[in-house]
């Protein structure tokens, strides 16, 4: 008889299969295979390094000068969510990534100042809930902007709709959705994750499918994923481990495994998906502004009292509604918080030029 206490660690293959590795990434893998390959999920995306979860267990690792070289857009790059192959290396603890197996859907933005390239969030989402709630957050147009970016992804797009403890008739807010779109509608409340809502969500958690929430701050993301993680919740966002020297360290970790093996991914980047998406949609519905604001003397102009601010003097001159410019300055207000919390995690970038 074994003792009660034995950790029986799984075989690379069953690991690996709780990750979500199939039959496809399997042939996948005969064709990107070589000398001491092995392939690995991307949990998380440091600065310059990735975590990467294999079959024996989670590994650093760096994109290989090559890949770096050969790819033509940051696209190309990894992002959590990816499998790739991977080579430890010999001299330390951590490994190179060689190469990024074909994707089954993507979440991409635009690189900021870049309007070519293209950035992926996540990668290898099998099914994205958006997630709104029903009391005050309820908003049909932003459920269109969702279902957008879904069909985009290629991820398989189902709408949650939290907090169904608040509002005295969710069904008629579900059929206000069925009236927008054909996907599964689900009227939830994570706080109170009774076993009805955990029935209508369970054909959706999948062991070996990956899901992803997208939707705003607040409507009850982490507390459905804490739910659902059960006896491990609280580690949605961080993590507590010991590293090789026995230092506990937090780390985020993004794509995370349920009890059932769902897989989860839960990024900064999926978080803010819909200000990104409201980036683009400031400068399109705007551009009379953009257009004015190159004409400014100062290129990071804020057009509120700077001297030379052709904004103002159109304002002066009645060829722009005021209004219309503080309302603009209002939704830039919000995009510069989320680039201010996105420049935290970046080398500085230099001072603002003038214009000559
Ligand atoms: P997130 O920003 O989308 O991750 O939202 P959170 O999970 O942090 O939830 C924001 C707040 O809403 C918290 O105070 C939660 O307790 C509350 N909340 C989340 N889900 C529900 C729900 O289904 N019903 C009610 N009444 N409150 C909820
Ligand atoms: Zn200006």
């Amino acid at each position: 008889m074994k003792p009660a206490n034995t950790q029986i660690s799984p075989d690379p293959e069953t690991e690996l299969v709780s990750w979500g590795w199939n039959d496809k990434l399997a042939s996948d893998f005969e064709t990107l295979s070589g000398p001491d390959l092995e392939p690995g999920r991307v949990t998380v995306e440091f600065n310059q390094f990735f975590r990467i979860q294999t079959g024996q267990g989670e590994i650093l690792a760096e994109v290989s000068g090559r890949l770096k070289h050969e790819a033509t857009s940051r696209a190309e790059l990894p992002a959590v969510g990816d499998w790739v192959t991977i080579r430890r290396n010999s001299q330390d603890d951590k490994a190179t990534i060689h190469s990024i197996f074909p994707r089954r859907s993507k979440f991409t933005r635009k690189v900021k100042g870049n309007k070519t390239d293209e950035q992926v969030i996540a990668a290898n989402v099998d099914t994205v809930f958006l997630t709104t709630s029903l009391n005050h957050d309820f908003n049909p147009r932003r459920i269109e902007r969702y279902l957008a970016i879904a069909w985009e992804s290629g991820a398989r797009p189902v709408i949650l709709l939290t907090k169904s403890d608040l509002c005295p008739d969710p069904e008629s807010m579900v059929a206000r959705i069925r009236d927008l779109a054909t996907v599964p509608c689900l009227p939830i409340s994570a706080l109170n994750l009774r076993e009805e809502f955990l029935a209508a969500i369970s054909p959706y958690l999948i062991a070996g499918q990956t899901i992803a929430l997208i939707g705003s701050s607040g409507v009850g993301k982490s507390t459905l994923l804490n739910q659902l993680l059960g006896e491990n919740r609280q580690k949605v966002n961080t993590v507590r481990e010991s590293d090789d020297r026995g230092l506990h360290t937090t780390r985020h970790r993004e794509l995370i495994r349920l009890p059932n093996h769902t897989l989860v991914i839960d990024t900064p980047g999926m978080r803010e998906i819909q200000l990104w998406d409201l980036e683009e949609g400031v400068e399109t519905t705007f551009d009379d502004i953009e257009s004015l604001s190159s004409k400014c003397r100062f290129s990071d102009c804020t057009h509120l009292r700077e001297p030379g601010c052709a904004v103002n003097q159109a304002v002066n001159a009645g060829q722009l509604d005021s209004a219309r410019l503080q309302n603009y300055l209002k939704l830039q207000g919000e995009l510069q918080t989320l680039a201010a919390r996105r420049r935290s995690k970046r080398p500085p970038t230099r001072p603002p030029a003038r214009r000559n």
